[in-house]
């Protein structure tokens, strides 16, 4: 029987696999493969939060292909050579795998499909990730779009047109011979600092761990999502964005499933549920359309924005939740603590860091990308740059959010803010937003006395800087 390399690479999955079909279809004996390559990612390697959670899922997907008679090959980078070697190994024809849109990949998958053609191997790719690719949606003018709601309007109007979920078969045909592999650690996903060892209390990589999400959230969050999307103090979302990322569940499996509960459930909320697996497109369409986005201000009339010189222990108090601003440090605790951070939450500290810190929005992505487990190269630039007010459709520059504010309409009982910032959870309520406003003597020990920045002339500080710069 001929066989095919089926090349996994964010797509750690078995079911709506499309590459994995195409294989089978085809009649092939797929050969699955892994390929550690992170150096052809730079200058956005994956961060170390990503990294751990790729190690668990490698090993979900290795045992889950293990229960269909077949197994993983692990292999080091660089891809090209690693592919040609199995390629001989295996004696495979072919090497089948599903799209990546970051820049540097999208370039390297390019030279590989050529490469490996000009050698005489088919070579196919197929999308896996997106509900629309980023060139099969356009304007009028047949260009990109670069504001979400009528790339939106678009994207709903074809919806229907999205492929119904398949399950992988029960059974792989195997080779008699398997390749090779490296074991798991051989490929050093992580490092000694072991500050990653309580999110696995919170998370479960791999597609098992994907469909469990999903079906807690139908059954649970999904009513009333459009309202409590935005309350970091309960679980108002579906936590599915690090198994999106790492493709352990096919947006249009979501989709399906979601419009499937339209009589059981509020069909706002499915509508809004949705719209955000939109933005998630949307975000892809831009980094596609514009690759620099990932690194440069999309709005370049920000190019002579006064941004304020760098600050290294304003930004270590950033990260470390010591800022004095409570909302702001519960979020960067919870990303410590858990490799993830709520969207209202992720808005209020990059929001801070930007405009109350005017510090440019790379220092903040660049924590995140390392930080998060759903660290993803789109939602972060597309996210830091909406916040930022750099971006294509993005909050205007001279709106600063009010972190007192923010807090007291979203956390209204400060139950986030005492879950994550222990030191305040014994004051009363209201006290808990703002605690610099107590007594001295009243104030919690253990927490700074005051924010590191007044949050008034931080915020009138940003908006001359707005101003001055005449953006
Ligand atoms: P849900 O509310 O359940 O949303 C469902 C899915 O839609 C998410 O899993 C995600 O894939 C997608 N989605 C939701 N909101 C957005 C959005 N604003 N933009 C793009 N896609 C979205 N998301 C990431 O996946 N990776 C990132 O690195 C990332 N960085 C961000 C940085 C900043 C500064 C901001 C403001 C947002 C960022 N986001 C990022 C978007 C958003 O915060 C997360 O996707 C969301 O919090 C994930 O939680 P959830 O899965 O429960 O979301």
């Amino acid at each position: 029987m001929a066989t095919a390399l089926v090349w996994f690479r964010n797509d750690l999955r078995l079911d709506d696999h499309p590459a994995l079909r195409a294989a089978l279809e085809a009649g092939y004996t797929p050969v699955p493969v892994y390929i550690h390559a992170p150096g052809e990612e730079a200058p956005w390697q994956p961060g170390q939060a990503s990294e751990r959670w790729r190690q668990r899922s490698l090993q979900a997907l290795d045992l889950d292909l293990r229960q269909r008679g077949a197994q993983l090959c692990l292999r080091h980078g660089p891809s090209l050579p690693a592919l040609l070697s199995l390629l001989q190994q295996t004696g495979a024809e072919a090497v089948f795998w599903n799209r990546r849109y970051e820049p540097a990949v999208q370039a390297r998958d390019a030279r590989i499909k050529q490469a490996l053609r000009a050698a005489g191997h088919l070579a196919r790719s197929f999308n896996g990730s997106l509900l629309f690719e980023p060139w099969t949606v356009q304007t009028g003018q047949q260009g990109p779009y670069r504001v979400f709601t009528p790339y939106w309007r678009n994207l709903q109007t074809r919806l229907d047109q999205l492929p119904a979920p398949w399950d992988a078969p029960a059974t792989l045909p195997q080779l008699p011979m398997p390749p090779s592999s490296l074991p798991l650690p051989a490929l050093r996903l992580s490092s000694a600092l072991a500050w990653d060892a309580g999110f696995w209390q919170h998370w479960q990589p791999g597609e098992a761990g994907a469909r469990e999400a999903l079906q807690v959230f139908i059954e649970g969050a999904l009513n009333g999502y459009r309202s409590d999307r935005d309350r970091p103090d309960r679980v108002g979302t579906s936590l599915l964005s690090p198994h999106l990322h790492f493709g352990e569940v096919a947006p249009w499996r979501i989709a399906h499933r979601l419009q499937q509960q339209r009589n059981a459930g509020s069909s706002a909320d499915i509508d809004a549920y949705l719209r955000e697996l939109g933005w998630r497109d949307f975000a892809h369409h831009l980094l596609h359309h514009f690759p620099d986005s990932a690194q440069q201000d999309f709005n370049p009339r920000f190019a002579g924005f006064r941004w304020a010189e760098p600050a290294p222990a304003l930004l270590q108090a950033w990260q470390r939740g010591q800022t004095g601003v409570p909302i702001v440090d519960a979020g960067m605790r919870e990303l410590w603590a858990t490799g993830y951070m709520h969207n209202r939450v992720r808005m209020i500290v990059a929001s801070f860091l930007c405009k109350h810190l005017r510090m440019h929005w790379r220092h903040g992505a660049q924590w995140f990308w390392d930080t998060l487990v759903d660290a993803d190269l789109a939602n972060n630039s597309l996210g830091w740059q909406w916040t930022a007010g750099t971006g294509a459709d993005a909050a205007p520059y001279f709106r600063v959010f009010n972190p007192v504010l923010q807090a007291r309409k979203f956390d209204p009982n400060g139950q986030y803010i005492a879950r994550w910032v222990p030191e305040l959870a014994s004051l009363p309520v209201p006290a808990r937003f703002a605690p610099w406003q107590l007594p001295a003597d009243a104030r919690p020990p253990g927490y700074p006395a005051n924010p590191i920045v007044d949050l008034e002339q931080g915020r009138d500080a940003a908006l001359a800087a707005y101003r001055d710069s005449k953006v």
